[in-house]
């Protein structure tokens, strides 16, 4: 059993890190050595990528306090961006007085796109395959045996006509393939692919593009979780109070502002990737995927909104809930080539995609409520600059014990700026050494 609910975590040093996590759950005490270089050699990503001359790495936080569908989840969280690691294990924390946070994911239903050109009549083209949609799903679910052994495979076959387009109209064929514990984009392709000779015949039109669509909305995932009222009141530290109520009101407000304007809900919707994508990368899965994804998917109704809602329950708790698309693999891509990925899911207990799916969507809506808290009460700036205070220290040369103290300097002097950190450096350096 995995224990997430680790306190001062914060405080210790990255090797008593290391030693703590892997203790509060069943792992190899040596699981996060991969961390120190990031997993990969120079020749693993000679093979990856073409012209590499190396890798370029970025730092992983543990995000803490998270139970998932009553399991409690260390979360690898790969990101650069200060703050989103403490905003989401913070929230995670909130979120567990009442179970925590409740997600499902759909099958596995990814969609490969034929485009075809050129057939005489669209509407009888499109009977015409959907005539032969019996034998065509036959023929698209050989194509992967291994997939099919799987318990994956064809399922549908849709076909829309496209009537007004840059080229006139033209039909679009729908193969929709359960992918299981794949994301799918090589499966997919590679059944339209060898599916388009037939839609050719039968429809005497032209294949031409045959790719999955990242519009992935068959394979949706969505989270809820419910923050006791109580949970939410704080005092900030210049001594401001926030009642539960009022923090939770703000929150919701914020929240509606999200889904009645684009302009907020990019920013907004940015907050829950951050959550996201810093998971996603950590499992060596394909973030552009999910970012197409779930932004096409916010602009579903013709106007780009909110991914996520709040709302309270009839006690007047606080009550989230978020649903994207989300096509992450366990198996394939570099989730199983790269050694870091593969710490990750064993980090996390992942035993299959749907699993990773529900755990990110999660982090994801907690990620939303810490961004939402911080902007509906103190500001986002706080919390926010003493870390980046930090990196700001660095840029400006600090070293050792000398980046907290410049930083703490910066915030308490609320100039956190490169200038006043080189000042802060040479002041140091002129001090008289113990
Ligand atoms: P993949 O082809 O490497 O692996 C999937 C294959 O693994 C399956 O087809 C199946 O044959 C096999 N497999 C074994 N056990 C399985 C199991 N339990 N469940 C499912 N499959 C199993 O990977 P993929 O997931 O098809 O493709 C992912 C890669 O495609 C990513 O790296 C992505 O970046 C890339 N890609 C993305 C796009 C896009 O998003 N538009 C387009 C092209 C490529």
């Amino acid at each position: 059993m995995t224990n997430s609910r680790l306190s001062g975590l914060y405080n210790l040093s990255v090797a008593q890190r290391r030693a703590k996590v892997t203790e509060s759950a069943p792992l190899p005490a040596d699981l996060l050595s991969v961390y120190d270089t990031g997993g990969l050699s120079v020749d693993a990503a000679d093979h990856m990528v073409e012209n590499s001359v190396g890798m370029h790495a970025l730092p992983v936080g543990i995000g803490l306090n998270f139970i998932v569908n009553g399991r409690d989840v260390l979360v690898p969280m790969v990101i650069e961006e200060p703050s989103v690691v403490a905003g989401a294990s913070f929230m995670a924390k909130l979120a567990r007085a009442a179970g925590g946070f409740f997600a499902k994911a759909d099958e596995p239903l990814m969609i490969g796109q034929m485009q075809v050109l050129d057939a005489a009549d669209l509407h009888s083209a499109r009977l015409a395959l959907l005539e032969h949609k019996a034998s065509l799903l036959d023929e698209a679910d050989a194509i992967d045996p291994i997939l099919k052994k799987f318990g994956g495979g064809a399922r549908d076959l849709q076909v829309r006509i496209i009537e007004d387009s840059p080229v006139g109209p033209f039909l679009v064929v729908h193969l929709v393939y359960d992918v299981r514990d794949a994301m799918g984009a090589n499966a997919v392709n590679t059944a339209c692919e060898r599916l388009a000779p037939r839609v050719e015949a039968i429809t005497g039109g032209r294949v031409h593009l045959r790719i999955l669509s990242n519009l992935a909305d068959r394979r949706l995932a969505r989270v809820r979780c419910t923050v006791p009222v109580q949970e939410l009141a704080f005092s900030d530290p210049d001594g401001r109070t926030y009642s539960g109520e009022q923090v939770r009101d703000g929150i919701i407000a914020a929240y509606a502002f999200a889904a009645a304007d684009p302009y907020r809900a990019a920013t907004h919707n940015k907050g829950i990737m951050n959550g996201v994508d810093a998971i996603v990368i950590a499992t060596g899965n394909d973030w552009r995927a999910i970012e197409a994804g779930a932004h096409a998917y916010a602009a579903r109704s013709g106007r780009y909104t909110s991914l996520s809602t709040w709302g309270t329950d009839a006690d007047g708790n606080l009550v989230g809930t978020l649903e994207m698309p989300m096509a992450v693999g366990i198996i394939g891509g570099a989730t199983k080539v790269h050694p870091a990925a593969q710490a990750a899911l064993k980090l996390m207990g992942i035993q299959s995609a749907a699993e990773l799916a529900e755990i990110i969507v999660s982090v994801g809506l907690a990620q939303n409520m810490a961004a939402l808290r911080a902007l509906a009460t103190e500001g986002i700036q706080r919390g926010h600059m003493s870390l980046h205070a930090r990196q700001v220290a660095i840029a400006a040369g600090a070293t050792g014990d000398m980046i907290e103290g410049i930083a703490r300097r910066m915030v308490e002097e609320k100039v956190v700026r490169i200038d006043r950190a080189e000042e802060l450096m040479k002041e140091a350096e002129k001090q008289p050494k113990q």
